[in-house]
């Protein structure tokens, strides 16, 4: 595609954040989004391999149209404050939830399916009960799942929506740098040195691009702060000792302070009868997991995670996310490791042998079976196992020897770009999104921060 030189609204990033802020603003103003992935006919997902990325450069999985929420499990969680906090952002929280609401029509219209998951009143509240009796905090949420193989049609209408709305794609392409001047962002400059000029410029660059933001915070000195991060590891359980739990809510949130450290753990992102898949980023490798509404596995999966935040001497938790996760990606050869519960608690590695025999076959292959407390801080693996000991009262087994732990699972939300409340940073007409901005964690919240950078945007026109 042959390129202006200036357009009036230049968005890097076409995850969920990029597009939802092209939606605002298509067929109002001159819009240009740039990613460095491919289109989303283009994307080869790996995933449908059981997470064998085999190093497509930039990852197929993280990066392109719809970004990382195409190739993800698609669960929208319709909570303004679950993923984010968009009460706080906005600073009204029935806006928040307006936000949500109008973020899930969107979805809906570009064909995702009709089904709610809506928690059911008086298991509910015997869940909560019981979580409560054993220090824990049970999160009910409703949620809209998409699954990971309906998630492309839906961006795909999305994209064609916007294209036939005028709004431009200019994919395969990297975005270097911002041009800056007198704290006024006028541009942005390409990997091979291209100036193009906007009036504004939306940053959306995801997880993937934690990195370059700061990056490019540090070099033009745009405010931010550290956010915290989340380690730990990916658990993998039978289904059946899931479904209990599964039936209520089809993505539980278990909240629990740890007895050593007082730390914060919590589930996160559970795929029933799904698969655990491997992350690819530049240097390191972690895990996740995703589920397909037409191809089930016997195992349920979610994440298992603590929350890191750092004070003194260093605040940088992106640092210490990625030390931790290169130290997990040496220990296993460059593959994620896989320990039963049962060879945790007794201070030994899974073996190959152990791990065949094992009664929950592992659904990700590309694993190096090991040992977890050579991955991961002591503190984490502390955590961890505490943690699940008080998750197994509220679900039996979930903690059993052959529980499968995959490590590492880590959740960067990268440096937060302190914004005004229209999304608007520290840089006149430069605006942030999502979650390589540290704004949001989830596919609705990184959404309703393009939504409100789009608005932002028309306010100041
Ligand atoms: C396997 C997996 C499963 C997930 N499951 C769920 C789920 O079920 N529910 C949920 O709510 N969330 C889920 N998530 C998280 C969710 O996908 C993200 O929260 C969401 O995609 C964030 O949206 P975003 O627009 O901020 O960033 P992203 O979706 O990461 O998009 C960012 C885009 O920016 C591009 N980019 C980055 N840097 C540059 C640059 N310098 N130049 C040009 N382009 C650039 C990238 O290529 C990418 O396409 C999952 C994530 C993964 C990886």
């Amino acid at each position: 595609m042959m390129q202006k030189k200036e357009y009036d609204v230049i968005i890097v990033g076409a995850g969920p954040a990029g597009m939802f802020a092209a939606y605002e603003l298509a067929e109002k103003l001159d819009v240009l989004v740039i990613d460095m992935g491919r289109d989303i006919k283009e994307r080869e997902c790996k995933m449908k391999r059981r997470g064998i990325c085999t190093h497509c450069d930039p990852c197929d999985i993280m990066c392109g149209v719809g970004g990382a929420g195409t190739y993800s499990d698609g669960t929208l969680n319709l909570r303004p404050d679950i993923g984010g906090d968009l009460a706080e952002q906005t600073g009204d929280p029935e806006y928040a939830w307006q936000l949500v609401d109008y973020v899930d029509k969107v979805f809906l219209k570009y064909g995702a399916p009709d089904h709610l998951y809506i928690p059911k009143g008086d298991e509910v509240e015997q869940l909560k009960r019981r979580a409560a009796s054993v220090g824990a905090r049970f999160i009910e949420i409703i949620q809209r799942h998409i699954g990971s193989d309906n998630a492309p049609i839906v961006i795909a209408n999305f994209e064609k929506d916007m294209k036939d709305k005028g709004v431009l794609f200019l994919l395969n392409t990297k975005v270097e740098d911002l041009v800056i001047e007198e704290n006024t962002c006028t541009g942005v400059v390409l990997k091979d040195g291209t100036k193009i000029s906007s009036r504004f410029t939306i940053i959306a660059p995801g997880r993937v691009g934690a990195k370059w933001i700061d990056e490019i915070l540090h070099k033009h000195k745009i405010e931010a702060k550290y956010a915290p991060i989340d380690v730990g590891v990916r658990v993998e359980v039978p289904s059946i000792i899931m479904d209990p739990i599964t039936f209520i809510n089809h993505d539980p949130k278990f909240h629990i302070q740890t007895k050593t450290y007082d730390d914060f753990v919590r589930t996160f992102c559970t795929n029933e009868r799904g698969f655990v898949v491997k992350e690819e980023y530049e240097d390191f490798i972690a895990t996740n997991g995703h589920s397909m509404t037409n191809e089930q596995s016997e195992n349920t999966n979610f994440a298992f995670i603590v929350r890191v935040e750092l004070t003194e001497p260093i605040e940088n938790t992106v640092r210490y996310g990625r030390s931790i996760a290169k130290l997990a990606t040496t220990i296993g050869g460059g593959k994620p490791v896989i320990q039963r519960m049962g060879d945790l608690r007794r201070g030994r590695r899974t073996t190959e042998k152990r791990l065949k025999k094992n009664q929950v076959i592992n659904s990700l292959k590309d694993v190096t079976p090991g040992d977890i407390s050579m991955a991961l801080p002591h503190r984490i693996v502390t955590d961890i196992r505490e943690g699940l000991d008080v998750l197994n009262e509220i679900i039996p087994g979930v903690a059993s020897d052959s529980t499968l732990l995959y490590a590492p699972e880590i959740k960067f939300y990268s440096m937060q770009v302190i914004v005004d409340r229209d999304m608007e940073s520290s840089v006149k007409n430069l605006f942030a999104a999502g979650d390589g901005a540290g704004l949001s964690r989830d596919i609705v919240n990184a959404a309703a921060t393009g939504v409100i950078a789009g608005r932002g945007i028309l306010k100041k026109v």
